[in-house]
């Protein structure tokens, strides 16, 4: 086996943009306001980025981080996504890059505290000391109040970056003192241009993929490429489909989390393997090479890290199912309705027509809310079971449901 190069192929071909902002498709606005930023010698010591779930917001964040911390001279090339910061930022272990998320429903205002007192920090060995916050509209008003004295009175070096949905999911005081950065959902058609050009792709698998991630640049690159998470998504937005009677919805409850499960873990196992590949090369180390003493707490703080992230992987996949399971829903809709919209699940489409003729408009509506309230409830952390087995007895045919109470809370 031959010693991986240094640098992969892809980078060295030239690209107008610095591979840090590759990812973010159809953000033209924000790509330049950020790299403009990076480029200058003083950024903004705060930052608000926001859009709806799916647009990148913490994706851009990391990758300004990335150009902030990056260590070519050149200031138009910050983020060029091969030096040792930009590996490690990437890696999720550059040592002065921090980025916070929660478990729970709300930060604990002891979390908060934690990274303000790191913030007094001086950076290691970046150029800035950098917490990213993500869902920064899940803190509460009293944990909001000590990260507005410290985004108040900065130090130096250190860079805040919040991450929420909309700028209105922030208080005023936050907001007003952050630079805001905007992304929206990109274009189906961006998206898929993006796995075409820069992953080789095939353009019909791409254009599958971008629809069926509702333009979810992560996860339509995944589905594009791995068959394994292709067939746990058209399973779960099967079962819907093929709930009849009320054992049926509990099967599909106990089904959606299981195939979840498996998806959380597959898909940290490429992660976690190109997380190490990427630490290993900022080591200077080959992929095979036994990893010295002295390096080894490098390696040994990455698995840490990865074993905490795990937890979290299974609740966002489930949360993902969710999304697919309102695509779906949204597809039949529409289908109801007559519009001519393009389907998420354009290839399901004969088998949603068939599905659509068989409820009305109302109770489609109605599935959609049930999918949003299970969603709720998996975030405020109800055992998954129980929130799936409520919202998978809303998909039974209506002669069913009619005959049970009308409440399922
Ligand atoms: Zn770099």
């Amino acid at each position: 086996m031959t010693a991986p190069s240094p640098v992969p192929a892809d980078q060295t071909a030239p690209v107008a943009l610095a591979p840090a902002w590759a990812d973010l498709a159809g953000q033209q606005a924000a790509v330049e306001q950020l790299s403009r930023a990076a480029a200058a010698d003083r950024p903004t010591h705060a930052w608000l980025f926001t859009g709806p779930p799916g647009s990148g917001r913490s994706n851009a964040a990391r990758a300004f981080a990335q150009a902030l911390q990056c260590e070519v001279e050149d200031p138009e090339r910050r983020g060029c996504g091969s030096c040792h910061a930009c590996l490690t930022v990437a890696a999720g272990t550059h040592a002065d890059v921090k980025v916070l998320a929660t478990e729970n429903v709300t930060y604990k205002i002891d979390e908060v505290r934690d990274l303000i007192a790191l913030a007094q920090d001086r950076p290691t060995s970046g150029r800035w000391r950098i917490f990213i916050m993500e869902d920064a509209d899940r803190m509460t008003e009293r944990a909001t109040n000590v990260l507005l004295k410290a985004i108040e009175e900065p130090p130096e070096r250190t860079v805040w970056m919040l991450c929420a949905p909309s700028p209105a999911d922030v208080l005023v005081t936050i907001r007003s003192r952050c630079r805001q950065v905007g992304l929206r959902i990109p274009a189906v058609r961006a998206v898929a241009d993006l796995l075409v050009e820069r992953d080789g792709l095939d353009p019909d698998l791409a254009l599958f993929a971008a629809r069926a991630s509702q333009s979810h640049v992560g996860m339509a690159r995944r589905l594009a490429r791995d068959e394994g998470s292709r067939s746990r998504r058209e399973s779960v937005v099967h079962l819907p489909l093929r709930v009849k009677a009320t054992s049926d919805a509990v099967a599909m409850a106990k089904e959606l989390v299981e195939v979840t499960q498996q998806e959380a873990a597959s898909s940290a196992e490429v992660r976690n393997a190109e997380e190490r590949r990427n630490l290993l090369r900022s080591l200077g180390l080959a992929e095979d090479e036994k990893v010295p003493a002295k390096l080894r707490h490098h390696v040994k703080r990455l698995e840490d890290a990865q074993t905490a992230r795990n937890k979290r992987a299974v609740h966002d996949t489930l949360d993902r199912a969710m999304i697919d399971l309102t695509g779906l829903f949204r597809d039949v809709l529409a289908l109801q309705l007559g519009t001519d919209a393009e389907l998420v699940n354009e290839h399901l489409r004969d088998e949603l027509a068939s599905y659509a003729r068989a409820a009305s408009p109302e109770r489609t509506v109605e599935r959609i809310d049930a999918v949003s309230t299970a969603r709720r409830r998996l975030a405020g952390n109800v055992p998954p079971l129980l929130a799936l087995e409520a919202m998978a007895t809303s998909f039974l045919p209506d002669r069913i449901l009619d005959r049970r109470p009308p409440d399922h809370p």
